[in-house]
């Protein structure tokens, strides 16, 4: 059979296929430590659980309107105003089955054939992919640890053409956890809202924030901003809730009416049950997030205080999301247990079959240098962990 171009042209998820491997070999009974995926390991708050089970139990198990019940629209609305000082109407506002769906949705609503739409690295697996399955052009613009893996505004001048359609901001940043600030995200938007690119905002951490940091809304900077800027978010990481496949985005009404139009052929409405349970995370008790955070907050000083202390690997405390993204090349060149470390996906690879630790190589995030570990783990596989890691990695020569 031959595949479309398009087809042929994507792998699976980086990220996804690493935590696989992973699970396949725990099925086979080997002890294996996984730091690979974006998924915190907490239960969803049992208010929230109850919501949905509520939901079955009314037999709310029908089709809804395809971007989403007016009552989590409002709820959208209401979080966005309480939280990111974000006046927007159910109107602008579209439920999809994860925020990844939502950023597809944009860039289907977005992106013509040759387009090219700016995509900041490190950067999260999915966007160049997403990018080259709508017929656009990632335009992937490497930052600097100096920098703390932001965006200078000179960078981003030079990488635009007249080809350059929209730009992914994803603050705080999976893998590297750079939170912009206020005046550095005005920086960007000054070179951009001019030109008519528009800004996919990712914000999905904003709730995972660390030693003070401020989260910004990119679309809270102005009017003029929001005008040009799609919100993306979800109730994932917040609600620790992964698996029920709620995101949303809000934007200006004729992107928000595309999105949902292509989203009516593509899936129809995100799963009933589960947008009746975000309705109450959205709009109930919020001490779990403080919870979860707390925890996320302990893990973070051991990690980094754990992997700081392997010869041959380094990081910076990472000022939100729940991710650290370690340099690594330092090992490069060198060979353990007779293999020879070329680059991330070398290293990551003997980890996985020397050590018995899953984490996914920096090449997948556009930045080989480095490799993610992923904190939203308990602190017992986190030093244990660290401590298969420290072990294999002293054996390089
Ligand atoms: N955006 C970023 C930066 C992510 O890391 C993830 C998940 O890993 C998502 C979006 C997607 O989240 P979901 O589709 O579960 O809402």
């Amino acid at each position: 059979m031959r595949l479309a171009t398009r087809a042929q042209n994507i792998g699976a998820s980086p990220t996804l296929a690493m935590n696989a491997r992973a699970k396949e070999m725990k099925r086979q009974g080997i002890d294996v430590l996984s730091f690979t995926v974006g998924e915190p390991d907490f239960n969803t708050p049992a208010h929230i659980a109850a919501a949905g089970i509520e939901a079955i139990r009314e037999g709310f198990t029908r089709y809804t309107p395809a971007a989403g019940i007016p009552e989590l629209k409002e709820a959208i609305c209401m979080k966005l105003d309480r939280d990111n000082e974000l006046q927007y109407e159910p109107a602008d506002v579209i439920v999809s089955n994860g925020a990844k769906h939502s950023i597809y949705n944009a860039l289907q609503a977005l992106v013509d054939d040759g387009d090219e739409v700016i995509v900041p690295a490190p950067y999260w697996v999915s966007y160049p992919e997403m990018i080259k399955l709508n017929g656009g052009t990632p335009v992937i613009i490497p930052t600097a640890a100096e920098d703390g893996f932001k965006l200078r505004p000179e960078q981003l001048q030079e990488h635009i053409t007249d080809r350059t359609k929209a730009i992914f901001i994803n603050s705080p940043n999976n893998p590297t956890g750079a939170v912009y600030s206020r005046p550095e995200l005005e920086s960007l938007a000054d070179i951009l809202v001019p030109r008519g690119i528009v800004i996919i905002a990712d914000e999905v951490y904003e709730k995972l924030l660390y030693d003070g940091a401020v989260f910004t809304s990119v679309a809270a900077l102005g009017p003029e901003v929001k005008e040009h800027t799609v919100t993306v978010n979800g109730v994932s990481k917040t609600y620790a809730m992964t698996g029920w496949r709620i995101g949303y985005a809000a934007a200006p009404r004729v992107l928000a009416q595309a999105m949902a139009n292509i989203q009516s052929h593509a899936t129809s409405n995100p799963n009933a049950i589960a947008q009746k349970a975000a309705v109450v995370a959205l709009t109930g008790d919020q001490t779990p997030v403080q919870k979860m955070l707390t925890e996320f907050t302990r893990r973070r000083e051991q990690m980094v205080k754990g992997i700081n202390a392997i010869p041959g690997m380094s990081c910076c405390k990472p000022e939100g999301a729940f991710y650290i993204f370690a340099q690594v090349a330092s090992l490069f060149g060198k060979t353990i247990r007779e293999r020879k470390i070329n680059g991330s996906v070398d290293l990551a690879e003997v980890l996985l079959t020397e050590g018995h630790v899953a984490l996914v190589p920096g090449a997948a995030f556009g930045d080989d240098r480095f490799v993610r570990f992923s904190y939203a783990t308990s602190l017992d596989v986190i030093e244990k962990g660290l401590l298969r890691v420290k072990d294999v990695v002293a054996e390089a020569k």
